[in-house]
């Protein structure tokens, strides 16, 4: 089959590959019709991750049909539609009976606090991921959902991981009614932050970044304010300007690895090729929020990142909140606010490539070309 194969940073390929088989009875196989590149996969590719191994197979937003599954599994048949939502979980364990499923315990072997990840190097279970024509998909009486039948398969590929991961984002701040919300990134994640703090009730909602045609997109997507940052002298005086010098009661950071760019660069030794220069966003998240306010953190970190302000994070009283999305436990909600017309998750897709095309698109995602906001696979 024909599979996206990492090389090195800055480096992947379409390559044939042995096809998965069933490994264990609740395995079930998929091939898939969608596939899409996420921020989290840009680091992996800019080489942040550590024990991200050459020739693995990277994609954790997928959707697609059953091809085979294995003789345990009793919630899936061949044929089924499916979305396979990024975390690979128990669904039995202490943290998974509290919904907690990214923090499954069953499934990452690797003992870090995240659970399985599909195409997530070896820091999160090592599992091949969805950027290929079949995957195997393990626990898979827990993990995907069957596609209800007027769903959109574009809208239903943005209910693996960005649209979830921007809801828990916006849950996770704790928004109550007439709150002032500032998002940083102006990502897929970002952007569904920003949605999602108005269906939380948001007063206000603020996105920052720095690439101009993702601000223009957001601030049509979800009717928010914008602020470029690199127009701004210091952003955490120019939140409490706009915030009769409160700051925010709550900020999002949808950015992560990105924006520690250099201090990266020296920890990690690979030259990175990104925009944003050393400022961290979560500085300015910790800055920019109200004294007795709430950061959400869902930006991913690889490495070990240690130059948080924790002095102010004590000093004002904040509250900080972070993990990786639990995608299945949003699902019944998100599904209802797609058939109720309030958000159509599938307008951030500005690209599609055929698999063959790979190098290209993540090309493309990462330098911010062509207006890219979220590529999609075709495999
Ligand atoms: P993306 O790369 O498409 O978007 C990131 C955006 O941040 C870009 O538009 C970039 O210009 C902007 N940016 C860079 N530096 C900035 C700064 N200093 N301030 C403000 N904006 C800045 O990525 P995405 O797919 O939207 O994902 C965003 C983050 O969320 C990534 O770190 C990704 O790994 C993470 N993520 C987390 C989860 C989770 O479960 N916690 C799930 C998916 C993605
Ligand atoms: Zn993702
Ligand atoms: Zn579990």
């Amino acid at each position: 089959m024909l599979a996206m194969d990492y090389r090195g940073p800055y480096r992947v390929r379409a390559a044939e590959k042995a096809e998965p088989k069933i490994e264990h009875p609740n395995d079930a196989i998929v091939r898939v019709t969608r596939s899409c590149i996420c921020g989290s996969d840009l680091h992996l590719y800019h080489g942040l991750v550590p024990d991200t191994r050459v020739g693995m197979t990277f994609g954790h937003e997928f959707c697609g049909i059953v091809e085979e599954v294995g003789p345990s599994v009793q919630n899936l048949k061949k044929g089924d539609k499916v979305l396979v939502p990024f975390n690979i979980f128990c669904g039995t364990c202490y943290f998974c009976k509290k919904e907690l499923f990214s923090n499954c315990h069953n499934t990452n072997p690797s003992a870090t606090a995240v659970g399985g990840i599909f195409g997530y190097s070896h820091t999160t279970g090592g599992y091949d991921g969805g950027q290929a024509e079949l995957v195997r998909v393990p626990m898979a009486d827990v993990g995907p959902t069957v596609l209800p039948p007027d769903m959109d398969e574009d809208d239903a590929v943005l209910l693996t991981d960005a649209f979830p991961t921007g809801y828990q984002a916006a849950e996770m701040g704790g928004i109550r009614e007439g709150d002032t919300v500032v998002v940083f990134g102006a990502g897929p994640v970002g952007i569904f932050a920003a949605k999602s703090a108005w269906l939380m009730g948001a007063g206000r909602v603020i996105v920052v970044d720095h690439v101009e045609y993702r601000l223009e997109f957001v601030r049509n997507f979800a009717q928010c304010e914008i602020v470029n940052f690199k127009e701004v002298d210091d952003m955490a005086i120019h939140i409490k300007k706009m915030t009769d010098w409160l700051g925010a009661d709550v900020c999002i950071d949808a950015v992560g690895a990105e924006a520690t760019g250099n201090a990266l660069q020296h920890l990690t030794g690979v030259k990175l090729k990104l925009q944003a220069g050393a400022a961290t966003v979560l500085h300015w998240c910790i800055n920019s929020v109200r004294k007795g306010g709430t950061v959400s953190i869902v930006g991913v970190y690889g490495p070990t990142f240690n130059m948080v302000p924790i002095g102010n994070v004590v000093n004002k009283g904040l509250t900080l909140r972070a993990n990786q999305a639990s995608v299945k436990r949003h699902l019944p909600r998100l599904i209802e606010h797609i058939q109720a017309g309030r958000i159509k998750p599938s307008e951030v897709i500005t690209h599609r490539f055929p698999l063959e095309a790979v190098a290209d698109a993540y090309h493309i995602f990462s330098s911010k070309l062509d207006n890219c906001i979220k590529p999609v696979l075709l495999p």
